[in-house]
């Protein structure tokens, strides 16, 4: 079963026979056999928890989770202003219907399966804005708003139809186009068509364009509709069900229950992962072990792994892939880490002394 060397020597007239046993191997055998393969998830945010209740359910692997921070939940973050509940990061569950999150949510009956098309009171999607103003503070004419609305709407629509979108990139450069591009292209088109009009109009009507574009942005998540690819924009699938979906109580249940869902102490809170060395057990000068993965934390703490499973946000793999991870991640990943984009979600936080609009 393990590999066994025998010695012979004589002693005192006796033969005696010496078992050496080489340890290393028989601890590596007996680990492989009796227990089950360590897997390390590294970040406690929606991602890393999920992915750990998965395996800790399955009952094939032993699993532990490693948390830069002090809780769970990452950029899902509900805290309090006075006495007012509000969500620091997610708030929505944005489409219902075979939204994991929704189904999770009812099960732990946090919310119902009657909920699945509730109008919430921010239900506002990507629609028609009530009204507009310009700059001068005037209300803008609903006749106006509906015609460069529609113009918008058009435009924004035939993003879906991803192959319409690639025939239009080729044939106009060849080059990538962003969905900024694509706007900007046919709104130009519909103000030439727009001849009578005087140039007052035309500035209300630019302005009153980079307005919903910059409405977009909200909800693609971007800081520019020309960071977004022309191509690739119609991949993104909308759910269907309410839009605005709220977690009563805080999103952050979501996330302690699937905190509560894995075994006692097995989330290590302040263990921020510096170094994946990831090839450990082929390392020369290293003792020999039979863990492939080794995980360096910054407060001096070691974790062995059969496996590794890294939620950490792209931010942050764009900061630090270079140093965290030994050897180096292969040129493919690399390359998708420094191809993809984000943009920047801030929130402001109004106290009113009253409540109104309800
Ligand atoms: C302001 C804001 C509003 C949002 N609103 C919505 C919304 O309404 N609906 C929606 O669906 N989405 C929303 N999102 C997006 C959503 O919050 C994220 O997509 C989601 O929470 C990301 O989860 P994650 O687990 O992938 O990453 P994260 O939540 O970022 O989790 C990563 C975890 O890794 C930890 N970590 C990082 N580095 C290390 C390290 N070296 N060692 C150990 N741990 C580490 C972090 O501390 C963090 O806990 C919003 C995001 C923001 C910022």
């Amino acid at each position: 079963m393990f590999p066994v060397n025998t010695l012979r020597f004589r002693v005192d007239s006796v033969t005696c026979l010496v078992i050496v046993i080489d340890l290393t191997v028989y601890a590596r055998v007996m680990h492989a056999m009796s227990s089950k393969p360590k897997v390390v998830v590294i970040g406690a945010g929606i991602a890393g928890l999920s992915a750990a209740n998965k395996l800790y359910k399955s009952g094939q692997v032993d699993v532990c989770v490693l948390e830069a921070s002090e809780r769970v939940g990452g950029r899902i973050h509900t805290g309090k202003i006075g006495d007012n509940t509000v969500e620091f990061g997610a708030a929505w569950i944005h489409g219902t219907v075979g939204n994991p999150i929704f189904d999770l949510a009812c099960d732990l009956k946090f919310l119902l399966k009657s909920d699945l098309y509730k109008m919430w009171k921010n239900d506002d999607s990507r629609v028609k804005p009530q009204f507009a103003t310009s700059q001068l503070r005037q209300l803008i004419d609903d006749q106006l708003l509906t015609e460069v609305w529609d113009v918008f709407d058009n435009l924004i629509s035939e993003t879906d139809d991803i192959s319409k979108m690639r025939t239009f990139t080729e044939s106009v450069t060849g080059a990538k186009m962003s969905v900024g591009d694509y706007l900007c292209q046919g709104f130009q088109c519909y103000l030439d068509s727009c001849t009578s009009d005087t140039a007052a109009t035309k500035k209300l009507k630019v302005n009153l364009f980079s307005f919903l574009e910059e409405r977009e942005c909200n909800s693609s998540g971007c800081n520019s509709l020309h960071d977004l690819n022309l191509e690739d924009f119609g991949e993104y699938v909308d759910l269907d069900g309410s839009n605005f979906c709220p977690i009563p109580g805080g999103y952050d249940r979501i996330s302690k229950a699937l905190a509560a869902g894995l075994n006692r102490d097995c989330v290590h809170f302040e263990h921020e992962v510096t170094q994946i060395n990831w090839l450990a057990s082929s390392e020369s000068d290293a003792p020999k072990s039979r863990y492939p993965v080794k995980i360096i934390c910054g407060n001096g703490k070691t974790f062995d792994a059969d496996h590794v499973i890294v939620t950490v946000s792209l931010g942050i793999l764009k900061e630090q892939h270079m140093k965290l991870f030994s050897p180096s991640l292969p040129t493919d990943k690399i390359n998708a880490i420094q191809d993809l984009g984000f943009g920047y979600v801030g929130k402001i936080f109004l106290e009113f002394e009253k409540p109104f609009g309800l």
